[in-house]
């Protein structure tokens, strides 16, 4: 099936065109049918599958089918998405699908003034997407009213419970038309989360993506063991033999993301941060930098990087291994974006064995490891231990020949 088959708007699909989107993805081809019929849809599919158009596509051309006037009468469509970066994401991809639409979309999110958020909002917006922080000041403080709201849209809903939005959002339903139509997603599915889904929506249609591999296709992921005080040496190593690849590198704390930036920018190598210490001007310009390749290596923790997509990452780092299935799924996920192909390599120490054995049982099999031989290990750290100690005489060596430092391939099994 093509888009071109799809009893859609002919601007939509015009705008899908333009995206270069030829045949919808798995959750696309299971997801908008429903929608289109008004159906619940609860959905279990990671990001990078093309979940944003798959309720981006059918919402647009049900709002504009329904929209009669352009009188400002009140939000249609509500989408929750945990992070900023999420949230400017799903807005991005609704703003180009629907340019040629009579709906309007617009994003709040907090960490930046509220006035000119309200301005807009008194304007008339018909697809709101909003992290809950910001949405419920704006709802208590009386400016926004969603009563009117049609379509309800909970995306990343596993990563909203574990940042502790359970409350907010039955406290949203309050607030919420009980005829509504409710689209949930998540990246992965337990218990709690069955339970608030189906508190959520009503009959809805299930929808599972990939569930025995919940790692895609287009992505080769890997395991070496590297001993922790080793890894930076080892993220050196890559990024150098890397030198024109997209890296995003995961760490598990805001501190140990700065530590990692200041032994990468010892050894001359350029790095930024991401984490919930920045401000979110800071965090906006580094994306953006990450974005259009004029950064090519990020740190990030889990938090502000959930659910992002950036084009074209190829290779995302586990400088730490994550402490859940489910956020190793999550991280490597950043690459192998729709249906380009990624890479993922994960360091583990010696301390982190338990860790993968826990990750690897819940993904239903081993990950491939990359086998170091002890002359290259040793060689690794003693190069760049060799260059810290004669700092000002690396870089110089560097900055007249950046690449001559030739090193052999580690070996993959
Ligand atoms: P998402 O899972 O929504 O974060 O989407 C992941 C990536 O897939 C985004 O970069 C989309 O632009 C891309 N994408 C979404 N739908 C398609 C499609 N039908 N064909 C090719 N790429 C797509």
């Amino acid at each position: 099936m093509k888009f071109e088959d799809y009893r859609i708007a002919e601007g939509i699909k015009r705008s899908i065109s333009k995206l270069g989107f030829k045949k919808p993805t798995d959750i696309q081809y299971k997801a908008i049918p429903p929608i289109l019929k008004g159906e619940d849809v609860l959905a279990i599919a990671q990001t990078g599958t093309g979940k944003t158009a798959a309720f981006a596509i059918p919402i647009l051309h049900v709002l504009q089918e329904r929209k009669i006037s352009k009188r400002p009468d009140g939000v249609k469509c509500l989408v929750m998405a945990p992070t900023h970066e999420l949230a400017l994401q799903i807005h991005e991809m609704f703003k180009t699908l629907g340019k040629h639409c009579k709906v309007n979309s617009f994003c709040i999110y907090g960490g930046v003034e509220q006035d000119p958020q309200i301005a807009q909002l008194n304007k008339g917006v018909d697809i709101l997407v909003a992290t809950p922080g910001r949405m419920f000041d704006l709802v208590n403080q009386g400016v926004l009213n969603l009563q009117r709201v049609e379509i309800l849209v909970l995306d990343e809903a596993d990563h909203m419970l574990d940042l502790g939005f359970i409350k907010d959002i039955k406290d949203l339903m309050r607030h919420l038309s009980k005829k509504r139509q409710t689209l949930f997603f998540s990246a992965t599915i337990n218990e709690k989360i069955k339970k608030i889904a189906y508190s959520l929506v009503d009959n809805a249609i299930r929808i599972q993506i990939s569930p025995k591999d919940p790692v895609a296709k287009n992505i080769e992921h890997a395991v070496a063991h590297i001993e922790m005080d080793h890894k930076r040496f080892f993220l050196e190593y890559l990024i150098k033999d890397h030198y024109e690849k997209k890296i995003l590198v995961f760490v598990r704390t805001k501190v140990r993301a700065e530590r990692v930036k200041r032994a990468m920018t010892r050894v001359n190598l350029e790095a930024e941060t991401i984490h919930s210490n920045k401000l979110q001007r800071e965090r906006e310009e580094i994306m953006q930098n990450f974005r259009s390749n004029k950064l090519k290596v990020l740190i990030t923790t889990d938090v502000s990087a959930r659910g992002i997509d950036i084009p074209n990452v190829e290779y995302v780092i586990n400088y730490d291994l994550p402490e859940s299935s489910e956020q190793y799924v999550h991280r490597v996920g950043r690459t192998g974006r729709g249906r380009t192909k990624g890479q993922a390599i994960s360091f583990c120490s010696s301390e982190e064995m338990d860790l993968l054995q826990k990750i690897e049982e819940n993904l239903n099999k081993p990950i491939s490891k990359i086998e170091i031989s002890k002359n290259d290990y040793t060689s690794t750290i003693e190069l760049t231990e060799e260059k810290t100690s004669n700092d000002w005489q690396a870089l110089m060596l560097d900055a007249e020949n950046p690449k001559k430092r030739k090193r052999k391939k580690h070996k993959k099994k």
